[in-house]
């Protein structure tokens, strides 16, 4: 079954997204965990989270994806900067286990200046110190642009940071297509010869979801500007075989594009379209 959804608002609840995804033809979704600029999260509401996971079940939402906070960094070489993203990351796992199996991506974080491989580390040692053996969430860390001195721009990258992870059956990796694109990778024009590569430095089965965007931007250009699908430099033949490749099509598919509801609802109907059930 093809799992497409897009990001919501989480300002009224969970019911309120599984019924906003009902609405729009949805099957999953993306929310922040909390205000993007990282303040303080919303209390669970227990009886919210009760009927959204009814709801869930009927409707056939079987995964989502919480997304943190995009200011975190967890690679800062400020000790307050790092406390900050591993309290708020910690907090969120905490709250994830009230809908269990599920989702949480992160940007893995900017080394600004003091180089990768601290920048790593940094990384490593925060997601060591917040990931439970307890814990049923599958944290994911996100493959970045390469704007400015983000980590995770290339394969090899978020590899040394999985190999740094103790409990390795706790992470993967969510594929931006906007990002990757901007990273240099061609999905354009060579898609297996990119997932070989995904393959062969992580390993495939660390995939566990994508984020579908087109590209304001060229190939490599390190820019991460999100477009409509269709309307960047990615296009919808290369959307096409990326939701029907066999490698990808059992994934959660979750558009970051520029769009209100009725554009998701749009680019959601045309992606069911080209679909090959
Ligand atoms: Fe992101
Ligand atoms: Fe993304
Ligand atoms: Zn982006």
């Amino acid at each position: 079954m093809f799992k497409i959804g897009c990001h919501l608002s989480a300002s009224k609840g969970y019911l309120d997204m599984a019924e906003t995804s009902e609405r729009i033809g949805a099957n999953t979704f993306q929310f922040f965990t909390r205000n993007p600029r990282g303040g303080k999260a919303k209390e669970i509401d227990e009886e919210d989270i009760k009927k959204f996971l009814e709801k869930s079940k009927q409707i056939g939402i079987d995964v989502i994806l919480a997304h943190a906070p995009y200011t975190l960094n967890c690679a800062s070489s400020d000790l307050r900067v790092r406390e900050f993203a591993k309290e708020t990351m910690a907090d969120d796992l905490k709250r994830m286990e009230y809908t269990p199996n599920n989702l949480y991506n992160f940007h893995p974080g900017s080394h600004v200046g003091q180089g990768v491989e601290i920048g790593i580390k940094n990384i490593v040692d925060i997601l060591n110190e917040v990931i439970t053996k307890e814990q049923t969430t599958t944290v994911l860390l996100e493959t970045m642009a390469g704007k400015g001195s983000e980590i995770g721009r290339s394969f090899e990258e978020l590899k040394q940071i999985i190999d740094g992870v103790k409990l390795k059956d706790k992470i993967g990796v969510c594929l931006d297509t906007c990002h990757v694109n901007d990273a240099g990778y061609d999905i354009v024009n060579n898609l297996d010869g990119v997932l070989e590569e995904f393959d062969k430095i992580i390993g495939l089965e660390k995939l566990k979801a994508i984020h579908i965007n087109d590209s304001k931007n060229d190939l490599g250009s390190h820019k991460d500007r999100h477009e409509k699908i269709g309307e960047g430099t990615i296009g919808t033949d290369a959307f096409e075989r990326i939701i029907n490749h066999p490698k990808l099509r059992n994934l959660p598919f979750f558009l970051e594009t520029p769009n209100e509801l009725d554009g998701y609802e749009k680019e959601i109907s045309l992606l069911k379209t080209l679909y090959k059930n």
